[in-house]
């Protein structure tokens, strides 16, 4: 079967392309490795997507309600991961591991994923002690210390979050400003259970099983201090959120990049007709769940008319 479109990625960006695809009566699939949400699947609460208000909404019910939606219209969901893929060419090929999926336009909704710390340790401690997600991993730290790395608005609202949990919340920044919306920021200077490590950078991580120590640079002196888990404790968690890095390895060397992100136009066409890329992983200003969806939209009509024409 050839489909008309093969939406690779089922974040927010994949998910609405899907919806508008589907209800375009298009003949679309989207394929996902993973968990469906993407970036949003990570995050504990989304408040400023329009219209979303409902209690205790995270990123994994939105991404839900989405995917819901767009089975509603038809559209057809596989769980496989795409080894390699060809673009040019009026039928465009996927290989995944589980079989091979032919379509006529292919929108690229890969995302991208946490930028490592880049510290000594840190594929030691992966998974011990130190994550890149807060809503997954918060709850083992209850009642201890925990470190944030990142001023941004993901480190300072996760940092937040993770007060519900840890008995204090160290937010490590690289400068002595905060980068994150000023609204945010005020909630976390409001917050006591949140301290600053300003002008700070990871060098190590240490400890035997777990984490009990974390060695910071002054990024102004350059000298470095280690503070070690309080005894009780004995240890504490790290959690990353110094940006992201989109996932493109697939495609590289087809799609036309810039600083690492595809670049398209105001259509979401990428350099190859009938290719569009849609959400984190195209190079844009405002990397949201809202521009993601509006993206999506944008290349599902784009494919349709592609299509017909
Ligand atoms: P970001 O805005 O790129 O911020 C990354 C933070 O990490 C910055 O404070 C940066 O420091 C720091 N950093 C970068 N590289 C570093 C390194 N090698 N070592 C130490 N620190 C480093 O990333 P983000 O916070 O993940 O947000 C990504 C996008 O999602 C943004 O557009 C953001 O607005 C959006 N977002 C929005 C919301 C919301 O609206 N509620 C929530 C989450 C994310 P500098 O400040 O010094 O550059």
């Amino acid at each position: 079967m050839i489909y008309d479109v093969v939406i690779l990625g089922a974040g927010p960006g994949g998910l609405t392309a899907g919806i508008y695809a589907g209800r375009n009566r298009l003949k679309t699939c989207i394929i996902e490795q993973g968990q469906d949400g993407g970036q949003i699947a990570l995050t504990a609460d989304i408040e400023n997507y329009p219209g979303q208000m409902l209690e205790g909404e995270s990123g994994i019910s939105l991404a839900e309600r989405m995917a819901k939606q767009a089975e509603h219209f038809g559209v057809e969901r596989i769980t496989d991961s795409i080894d390699s893929v060809s673009l040019s060419g009026e039928i465009k090929t996927l290989h995944g591991k589980k079989a091979t999926y032919e379509a006529k336009t292919v929108i690229l909704a890969t995302g991208a994923f946490p930028r490592p710390i880049g510290c000594k340790g840190e594929a030691e401690f992966l998974g011990r002690g130190l994550s890149f997600c807060a809503t997954c991993d918060g709850a083992f730290f209850t009642g201890l210390e925990v470190f944030v790395v990142g001023g941004g608005d993901s480190a300072v609202e996760e940092a937040i979050f993770l007060t519900r949990f840890a008995r204090k919340v160290t937010i490590v920044h690289r400068r002595d400003e905060l980068r994150a919306a000023k609204s945010i920021q005020e909630k976390a200077f409001n917050n006591e259970k949140i301290a600053f490590a300003w002008n700070s950078v990871v060098t190590e991580l240490k400890g035997e099983d777990v984490i009990n120590a974390i060695v910071l640079k002054d990024t102004v002196t350059g000298e470095e201090r280690e503070i070690k888990a309080d005894p009780k404790d004995g240890m504490f968690g790290v959690f990353g959120f110094i940006g992201f890095l989109p996932r493109t390895d697939l495609f590289k060397d087809q799609i036309t990049l810039e600083d690492g992100y595809v670049v398209t136009d105001e259509d979401m066409r990428t350099n190859i007709p009938g290719v569009y890329a849609v959400g984190d992983v195209r190079k844009k200003s405002l990397r949201q769940v809202v521009t993601a969806a509006a993206d999506g939209a944008i290349a599902a009509m784009q494919a349709g008319k592609y299509l017909s024409e």
